[in-house]
C-alpha cells in the first residue's frame, strides 16, 4: 500500500521499518542482559475483601528497572520476552521470587503469580511449582496461580491434567482479565477455577450505558452459582467498590486502594488498607 503512494512514501515506510526491527533487537539484547544482572523485581498490590476491608492477598507485578533504559513496564517487555522464550526462565524467576516474599507474609495471606501461556506449557512447569513452594516453605493454598482463557485453547488434554494436579497440590488458580480473550462460559463448568478476575475494562465502565454493568452482574452470578471467587481488577473509586460491594463480588484490586508496591512496604498495607476500607464503608454491606 505504502509503495502505491509513491517513493517517498515506500522509503519512509522502509526506514520505520528498520527502525522498529533494530528498536525491537536492542529490546531484546537488554532483556536478555537483565536476568543475570538482577534488574527485575516484583511490586505488590492487595486484593481486599469487600466483607471486611482486609487483605487477603498481593498479585506479584514484575517491573524493570533497566540502567539505560529506566523503568520499563511489562506491556513492553512481556510480549518480547514471549516471542523470544525468555519469559520462561523470568516467569521462573517471579514465581521463587514471589514465593519467598510470601512465605514471611502473616495469616493466610496469599500471593497470585501471573503465568504466561508459554511457561504454563512447558514440562518443567509443575516442577518449577514444587521446587518455589519446596525452596521457599509456602504453603501450597497460599499460592494462586494467574492464568488467561488462552491456556484453554490448545493442548486441551495436557492444560486440563495440569490443572488438575494443580489444584490436587492445593495450589489455587485463577482466570485473569475474564471477559476480554475467547471467553466462553464453558470453560467455567469444563476446568476446575477457583477465581475469576473480571476484567478493569468492565469495571472502567461500570456505570455507563453500553452493558457493562450487567455483564459483570451475569459473571458473579455464574460465579456463585459454581462456587467460584471473583476479583474485580482496575477499580479506581469508591463508586465502582460499592457497586461491586452490594452485588458480592468477593473482593477488588485497583488503585482506590493501592498500587503495586515495593516488598518492604507491604506490611504498611496489611495494617493501612483495613482502616482506609472502613472510612470509605462505614457499614456492612446490604443487599439491595
Ligand atoms: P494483569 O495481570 O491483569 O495485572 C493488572 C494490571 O493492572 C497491572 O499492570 C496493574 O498495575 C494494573 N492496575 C491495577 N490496578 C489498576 C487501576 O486501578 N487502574 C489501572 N489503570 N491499572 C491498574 P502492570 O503491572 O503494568 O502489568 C501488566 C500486565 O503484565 C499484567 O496484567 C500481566 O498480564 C503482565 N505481568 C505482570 N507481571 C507478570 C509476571 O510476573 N509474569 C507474566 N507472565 N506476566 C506478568
Ligand atoms: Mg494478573
Ligand atoms: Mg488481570
Ligand atoms: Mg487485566
Amino acid at each position: 500500500r505504502a509503495k502505491a503512494r509513491g517513493k517517498g512514501t515506500f522509503h519512509l515506510f522502509e526506514r520505520d521499518l528498520e527502525i522498529t526491527q533494530r528498536t525491537r533487537r536492542e529490546l531484546e539484547a537488554d532483556l536478555k542482559l537483565a536476568l543475570q544482572r538482577d534488574e527485575f523485581e516484583l511490586h505488590y498490590q492487595p486484593l481486599t475483601s469487600l466483607r471486611d476491608g482486609r487483605v487477603v492477598g498481593f498479585e506479584a507485578l514484575l517491573r524493570w528497572r533497566s540502567p539505560t533504559r529506566g523503568f520499563v513496564t511489562p506491556a513492553e517487555f512481556i510480549p518480547v520476552a514471549e516471542a523470544t522464550g525468555m519469559i520462561v526462565a523470568i516467569g521462573r524467576f517471579a514465581l521463587m521470587a514471589a514465593c519467598r516474599e510470601a512465605a514471611r507474609w502473616p495469616g493466610q495471606i496469599r500471593v497470585a503469580v501471573n503465568i504466561s501461556p508459554i511457561q504454563f506449557r512447558t514440562s518443567e512447569f509443575l516442577r518449577d511449582i514444587a521446587a518455589a513452594l519446596q525452596a521457599t516453605g509456602l504453603e501450597p493454598g497460599r499460592l494462586e496461580i494467574e492464568i488467561t482463557e488462552s491456556v484453554f485453547l490448545d493442548k486441551t488434554a495436557i492444560t486440563m491434567a495440569n490443572l488438575h494436579e494443580l489444584r490436587s497440590r492445593g495450589i489455587r488458580i485463577a482466570l485473569d482479565d475474564f471477559g476480554t480473550g475467547y471467553s466462553s462460559l464453558s470453560y467455567l463448568a469444563k476446568f476446575p477455577v477457583d477465581k475469576i478476575k473480571i476484567d478493569r475494562s468492565f469495571v472502567r465502565d461500570i456505570d455507563g450505558e453500553d452493558g457493562n454493568l450487567a455483564v459483570i452482574e451475569a459473571i458473579l452470578a455464574i460465579a456463585q452459582k459454581l462456587s467460584i471467587a471473583v476479583t474485580a481488577e482496575g477499580v479506581e473509586t469508591a463508586e465502582q467498590a460499592q457497586v461491586l460491594r452490594v452485588r458480592n463480588c468477593s473482593d477488588i484490586q485497583g488503585f482506590l486502594i493501592s498500587p503495586a508496591r515495593p516488598a518492604a512496604e507491604i506490611p504498611g498495607l496489611i495494617e493501612r488498607v483495613p482502616e482506609d476500607f472502613h472510612r470509605l464503608f462505614p457499614a456492612p454491606p446490604r443487599s439491595e
